[in-house]
């Protein structure tokens, strides 16, 4: 018998006279699309892609009505494939959804089995969308640089766009590992906050996009980039010999304009980070690790918990730089 209920609310970006506006809508159960699994949302998250897809920015949502939010995390009602028992705690990040399918700004979702992770055990709802794509990412990032040889010890791990979620998950993670972290970012005032959270030391964004030439003086044993463009060019052309930089995002600019020359004369590895495609092993390997380094007390000052219905005024706020650290979506 089911207990599904027969409507649900839900945060829905609709297309009219060419613009996209997003608004709340109660909808049926048929609205949710095909799926073997019906969880119960309750909460999800607010990352910069979120922040283009409520504002009907160009690219991420394929097709409209759509529910946005590419992070939830809530218990399975239902499951037509035998895989998940009901009452199942439950994530899921990425594979789409929120942008080719509805996502986590609603009250019910349908899935793929496939794309579900168990809740890791002694974790909550709240603490996996602290984490969300945001944290996720930052973990596959320095997954990435280990995997290409990345020690502690080895010298200076920069990140990039450090006070944003991508940004500041990585500084935490990087400490957590032993790491000499140098924080860069455009906000000065959150040098106290990037501090705490374990950076060695703040700098400003122009001291990375500022380096210009095809090769600069070495300096970084590793970097998490998330903003791309000029900073992503400066951060690669000042790593050091052998180390490697985690290409995350393009918070500000999706061009690369560089050389070769840090790739064949210093062996520098650019290594590439798509956490929406990750395969499941790495996915449980992943959230293993963010268990252990990234406990929901260490998260506790990275994050803010907003309510849906806050989403709207939000998204402007993330586009703009402005959103620190990560933002928890309770979607009750
Ligand atoms: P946030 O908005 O939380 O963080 C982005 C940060 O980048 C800002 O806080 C700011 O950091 C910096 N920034 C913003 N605008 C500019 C600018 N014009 N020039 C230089 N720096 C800027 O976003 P997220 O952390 O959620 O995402 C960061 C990036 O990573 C995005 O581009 C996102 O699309 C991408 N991403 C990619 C994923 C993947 O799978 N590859 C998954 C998740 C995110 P500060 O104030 O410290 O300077």
């Amino acid at each position: 018998m089911s207990t599904l209920p027969a409507t649900f609310r839900a945060l829905r970006a609709q297309q009219a006279d060419q613009s996209t506006h997003a608004e709340f809508q109660t909808l049926p159960l048929s609205a949710l699309p095909a799926g073997d699994v019906v969880v119960a949302v309750s909460h999800s998250s607010l990352n910069y892609k979120d922040g283009l897809a409520v504002l009907g920015r160009p690219g991420v949502l394929k097709a409209h009505p759509m529910t946005p939010g590419i992070d939830l995390a809530g218990t399975v009602l239902e499951d037509r494939s035998g895989r998940w028992a009901p009452g199942a705690p439950v994530l899921l990040t990425g594979w789409g959804i929120g942008e080719r399918q509805d996502g986590g700004y609603a009250e019910l979702a349908r899935v793929h089995p496939d794309w579900l992770v168990a809740l890791p055990p002694g974790t909550t709802p709240h603490w996996a969308m602290s984490v969300g794509t945001a944290g996720f990412t930052a973990m596959l990032a320095v997954l990435a640089l280990e995997a290409a040889g990345l020690k502690s010890g080895q010298g200076e791990v920069l990140v990039t766009g450090a006070a944003g979620g991508v940004g500041s998950t990585a500084v935490a993670l990087l400490a957590a590992a032993g790491h000499e972290v140098v924080a860069s970012t455009g906000r000065p005032e959150e040098a106290a906050y990037l501090h705490d959270l374990g950076a060695a030391r703040v700098i400003g964004r122009e001291e990375v996009s500022g380096l210009t030439r095809p090769l600069e003086k070495e300096r970084w044993a590793g970097v998490v980039d998330t903003v791309g463009g000029a900073t992503l060019a400066g951060a690669y052309a000042s790593t050091r010999t052998h180390g490697s930089v985690a290409v995350c995002g393009l918070a500000g600019g999706h061009d690369l304009r560089t050389t070769v020359f840090p790739l064949i004369l210093r062996g520098v590895n650019l290594l590439g980070v798509d956490s929406v495609t990750c395969p499941a092993e790495r996915r449980e390997a992943a959230w293993a690790r963010l268990t252990r380094d990234l406990p929901a007390a260490r998260l506790a000052p990275i994050t803010q918990t907003r309510g849906l219905s806050e989403v709207p005024t939000l998204a402007p706020e993330i586009l703009a730089g402005r959103v620190r650290g990560r933002t928890v979506i309770d979607v009750r």
